[in-house]
């Protein structure tokens, strides 16, 4: 069906109103009318710029998408009602059945679960590779026919960063399609289709929305891939509300502002953290001592503003440092103005028992913290006292 072009608050609301606000409003409604039946076919035949039905658009969610495809440099824009929606029906519109995605170990849970339980019941099979294995890469695309390649970067929660450059130029060839989680970089830090990525996805939930009170997807880039994305979409219905996209277009306006200042203040605890003697390891792809710093510096403009460490110590030696933490919130998600800490083993991967957490890297004293918008001295003097409780 016809996708709105132009003005994203079309003639009607904004200006025959006589009412020029300056927030974009929210257009609460699941359907729109028409004047007569010559309008409607104007409209089918793309005469008449309109909406038809709630799950085909809303001038609400389109603003968003306005906004982010020209913070990607995309050519197109999807928004829906989270980022999992965003990423599972992304896969079910580009990977015909009986066909091979690549994709990487350290992603968020359940994309990995999707792809593991989900598509082979299509008939779709995936291989894993660690986020550097651009030999794993290759060998796939020879054995395999691959549709696309899909990984974070940086990944969720060791921030691996894969090299979207050499990743495009071996997959171009041979016709699949490079989509980059950009969720921890934001587009602020990260430009993925201008590294060469066909597709850029976001949690819109996190950096983008910005506030932890509201879930989102984001999907961009290639018009033909978000096109045809989007007739997946219109059927599946995973739908962002008018209201969320309200949340969504409020939140950016500060992306920029937030970003910055939670780059500046990871930055300050990744090297803090480092040189702490409770310490173990930190994973902040802004230090030297993370594997993938060279593809990072090359990549970033910002090194984001998650940062993931391991306490000196077991399960129950981090559980006390988290419960000693008086600054941040206990929760899962990221990229808000409250800080938030969380115990991944604990968080996302209680149920997996031992063994599979050991076989999926996931350490029991892994630690990942978002830094909110709070003054860095104050965050860093938070968690130094707590680490005193190890
Ligand atoms: N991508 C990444 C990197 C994530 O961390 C998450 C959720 O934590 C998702 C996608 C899924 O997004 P949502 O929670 O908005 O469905």
């Amino acid at each position: 069906m016809p996708q709105p072009s132009g003005d994203p608050i079309p003639g009607p609301l904004a200006c025959a109103s006589g009412i020029h606000s300056l927030t974009t409003p929210i257009v609460q409604t699941a359907t729109y009318t028409f004047r007569d039946t010559a309008e409607l076919i104007a409209y089918q035949e793309g005469r008449f710029g309109s909406y038809e039905y709630g799950r085909y658009g809303n001038p609400t969610t389109r603003a968003c998408e306005e906004k982010i495809r020209a913070l990607e440099g995309a050519e197109d824009c999807l928004v829906s009602a989270s980022g999992m929606n965003s990423a599972t029906t992304m896969l079910l519109a580009l990977v015909p059945a009986g066909g091979h995605i690549v994709t990487t170990t350290d992603c968020y849970r359940r994309t990995r679960q999707f792809i593991a339980t989900l598509l082979p019941k299509m008939g779709i099979g995936a291989t894993v590779i660690d986020p550097s294995d651009l030999g794993g890469l290759a060998a796939a695309l020879d054995a395999h026919p691959v549709s696309l390649f899909f990984s974070e970067s940086p990944t969720n929660p060791y921030l691996r960063c894969v090299d979207v450059p050499a990743i495009k130029a071996l997959c171009a060839p041979r016709g699949a399609a490079v989509v980059i989680d950009s969720t921890i970089a934001t587009p602020i830090n990260q430009r993925a289709l201008a590294l060469g990525a066909d597709l850029v996805l976001h949690s819109a939930t996190k950096y983008l929305a910005g506030h932890n009170d509201v879930l989102a997807g984001a999907l961009a880039g290639r018009g033909d891939l978000v096109a045809a994305v989007r007739a997946m979409h219109n059927v599946l219905g995973g739908v962002m509300d008018p209201h969320a996209a309200y949340l969504l277009l409020r939140g950016m306006k500060t992306l920029d502002l937030r970003v910055a200042r939670a780059n500046a203040t990871a930055a300050t605890l990744a090297a803090r953290l480092e040189e702490h003697p409770r310490v173990a390891r930190v994973h902040y792809p802004g230090l030297t001592s993370h594997p993938d710093h060279a593809i990072a510096a090359a990549q970033m403009d910002g090194f984001g503003g998650m940062v993931s460490f391991e306490v000196a110590g077991d399960l129950w030696a981090t559980a006390r440092f988290v419960d000693a933490c008086r600054l941040p919130y206990i929760a899962p998600s990221m990229g808000g103005v409250e800080s938030l800490i969380e115990q991944p083993t604990i968080v996302s991967y209680w149920d997996q028992g031992p063994e599979e957490r050991a076989r999926l890297g996931i350490r029991d004293s892994l630690v990942r913290f978002s830094c909110g918008v709070e003054a860095a001295e104050d965050i860093w003097a938070d968690l130094a006292q707590a680490l005193e409780a190890v």
